[in-house]
């Protein structure tokens, strides 16, 4: 029921999640792949363009890792948690490498990006190792390591945004997609790794979006959420010398939702120093976009606010929250929090809470603070704060969170969707 409101950018129940084979594909395939995908919405988008090169290549999907040739996890190295978690699941291949002798295992994402080669010398069961920004090159390193070497690509792009592969929906319930429109981030949060590991910003050509999301609706698809780290600065010129035809986020947003009124349409991530009135009022003139927005806020507290180097203050983040309630007075908001920054004091930590009662989130996700190797914060702040009491504002903010539900379920049911 929460999907309704939240656009689940991270969902912790799709972790892990394999692709199943696609329904109606007339291929028949001799080879296998099997993925399984970690971490944001952006890797799962980011394996449907994976699973569009491979079967270019005679891979057809599998959701039996037995039977598989390839096996692929695509990556999250946002928490340590989530780096464990795989580096778990690849011990689990090691053993079916052992009654499999010619699979090749590969490693995609966030943690091949941020390991790099250091991976293959760890992981000894790893043949494939390959950045977010680097999957074009999958068939030539999955032919070398089919050959016997031990094959890598990591580099980082300006440029790609993959946006003339069209991705092949593998999971789909046929009604909602995900719809990549830019990549990488150039915020910097100190306590974020996604700069390293996904490279500068770049946005996708708006003309390759609008196609890729009319021929979702043209097969039935009923919502599209547009996707980036920070989707309000997206911003494509395809003219160098003129900005005359150049795209901004409310305009990209404007053009999607007249594709039809029967489309709905999301996005995520918003950060909320660059979420513009224009983008608001596109929101409130457009039946069709989902009044709902994910900002998160991260922390309540300004001290801490600048420590993570969000660049707003906690009175800023309000009166943000004050402007979208006064030109679209039913929006949802959504947000992530960390708990335990460097430094935090209990009383930041109360103003955390405190922000949460004023902007009456619908939902959140909470997160511990969890130190990143490469990151500002790890070189400049101690990581101070016992994993204890982490723990425990992690479980107080969430209890906070707990008490919306109610008034969500209440809001959902008052409001049917109207097909
Ligand atoms: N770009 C989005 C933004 O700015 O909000 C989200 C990026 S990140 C994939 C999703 C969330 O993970 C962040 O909003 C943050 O709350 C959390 N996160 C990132 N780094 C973290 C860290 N080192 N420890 C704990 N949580 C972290
Ligand atoms: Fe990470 Fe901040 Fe970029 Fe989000 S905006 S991806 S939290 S650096």
């Amino acid at each position: 029921m929460l999907d309704l409101v939240a656009n689940k950018t991270h969902d912790e129940q799709r972790q892990g999640e394999t692709y199943a084979p696609f329904s109606v594909d007339p291929n028949e395939y001799k080879k296998k792949f099997y993925i399984e995908s970690y971490g944001c919405a952006m890797n799962f988008a980011d394996s449907e363009v994976v699973a569009s090169i491979l079967n270019k290549e005679g891979f057809g999907a599998t959701r039996n890792v037995e039977e598989a040739n390839l096996i692929f996890i695509n990556t999250c190295s946002i928490r340590e948690k989530a780096e464990q978690t795989v580096r778990k699941r690849l011990t689990e291949f090691r053993k079916l490498k052992t009654r499999n002798p010619g699979t090749l295992v590969g490693v995609l994402g966030c943690m091949a990006e941020r390991l790099k080669s250091k991976f293959l010398e760890e992981e000894k069961l790893v043949d494939i190792v390959v950045g977010p920004d680097a999957y074009r090159s999958l068939p030539r390193l999955v032919d070398e390591a089919a050959d016997g070497h031990r094959s890598i690509d990591v580099l980082l792009s300006r440029e790609e945004t993959y946006a003339d592969i069209a991705p092949v929906r593998l999971n789909t319930n046929g009604v909602s997609a995900f719809v990549s429109i830019m990549r990488g981030c150039n915020n910097m949060c100190s306590f974020c790794v996604v700069p390293f590991t996904r490279g500068r910003e770049r946005s996708r050509d708006a003309v390759s979006i609008i196609n890729e999301c009319r021929d979702l609706f043209e097969n039935g698809y009923r919502e599209v959420t547009l996707l980036g780290q920070n989707v309000d600065s997206y911003y494509y010129n395809p003219e160098s010398n003129s900005t005359e035809h150049a795209v901004t986020f409310g305009q990209l947003l404007e053009k999607v939702a007249l594709i039809s009124p029967l489309l709905r349409v999301r996005f995520s991530t918003s950060h909320p120093k660059d979420i513009t009135s224009d983008v608001l009022h596109t929101m409130a003139a457009h039946e069709n976009i989902c009044k709902c927005i994910h900002l998160p806020v991260q922390s309540g507290s300004t001290r801490v606010l600048q420590l993570m180097n969000r660049t707003y203050t906690r009175e800023w983040y309000m009166s943000k929250v004050d402007e979208i309630r006064s030109i679209i007075p039913d929006c949802s908001l959504t947000s992530d929090m960390i708990a335990g920054f460097c430094t935090e004091t209990e009383e930041e930590h109360q103003e955390t809470l405190s922000i949460m009662d004023y902007t009456k989130y619908d939902y959140s996700y909470m997160f511990f603070y969890s130190e990143r190797p490469g990151t500002l914060a790890q070189r400049r702040y101690k990581d101070d704060i016992p994993l204890d009491v982490k723990n425990g504002g992690c479980r107080r903010s969430s209890k906070n969170k707990m008490s919306y539900h109610a008034s969500t379920l209440h809001r959902i049911w008052a409001k049917p969707l109207k097909y």
